[in-house]
């Protein structure tokens, strides 16, 4: 048996297209299929034709599949989150997949504070704030390389696992609104703060977050939560306003006689 859950329309450009989704009972899975098209007369599928208004039992075992397929998917986003994430919000903490060599290079006194610092208010000797020019550093790591005795330049190698409070994210390059090139992992780097106090630059892609990923039963609670909302076109490529939830309306009837 065949049980309709939904139906919705997608506005193309010159034609809409009506697709719908439905329960079967013989495989035990949800199918989509299309209902026609402007473009042409007919073509709604047998399939669909054959189907009836379903129960609460079949909505059941539909949202059950739902919350499935949610979990995958927002179990990917929050791993991809979490292991490549495309930005980072200043106080996120982060940290290093790799390590990351850099020159060392002379560091200037802040000009703001004199590296002091901080900054005091010269009318309220309690009132002492961070310095917001380097940020409470007192410095600028602005000035030339810093070479050893034989002229070579001197590295430092800032071990994989080093955690970074981001201050500052820079992305390098052109990027237009609707262009290819969006600013992203590939071309962010971040500005922070070690645990040790030193302030460096990282190339986001060398970066992740510093917490764990959800865990899998937080994110199986998140899923079913979510598929109470009976969004079964997502499954199927619908990225518009159902036209018709039959499934919701069932549970909506049931909930409005109990
Ligand atoms: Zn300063």
């Amino acid at each position: 048996m065949k049980y309709k859950l939904c139906e919705w329309e997608d506005n193309g450009y010159h034609d809409s297209y009506f697709y719908g989704v439905y329960y079967d009972t013989d495989d035990g899975l949800m199918h989509s299929c299309g209902l026609g098209a402007t473009a042409y007369g007919g073509g709604v599928s047998p399939a669909w034709q054959e189907c009836q208004y379903p129960s609460l039992e079949i909505v059941e075992r539909a949202r059950l599949l739902l919350a499935d397929h949610i979990f995958t998917v927002i179990r990917a986003a929050e791993h991809s989150d979490v292991m490549d994430p495309e930005d980072a919000k200043v106080g996120e903490v982060l940290q290093l997949l790799v390590p990351h060599t850099r020159q060392l290079k002379k560091v200037i006194p802040c000009h703001r504070c004199m590296g002091k610092c901080y900054w005091q208010n010269p009318r309220d000797p309690k009132d002492r704030r961070k310095c917001f020019a380097c940020d409470g550093t007192g410095a600028f790591a602005k000035g030339d390389a810093i070479r050893d005795a034989n002229g070579k330049i001197s590295r430092e190698t800032i071990p994989e696992g080093t955690r970074l409070t981001t201050l500052k994210v820079i992305a390098y390059g052109s990027f237009y609104r609707k262009g290819y090139n969006k600013p992203g992992r590939e071309n962010r780097t971040v500005t922070g703060r070690t645990d040790a106090g030193d302030v460096i630059s990282i190339p986001l892609k060398k970066l992740r977050l510093a917490r764990d990923p959800m865990s899998d039963s937080e994110l199986r609670e998140r899923a079913a939560t979510l598929s109470h909302d009976h969004q079964y076109g997502a499954m199927f490529g619908c990225r518009a306003w159902l036209s018709d939830n039959y499934a919701a309306a069932a549970v909506a009837k049931a909930k409005a006689a109990a």
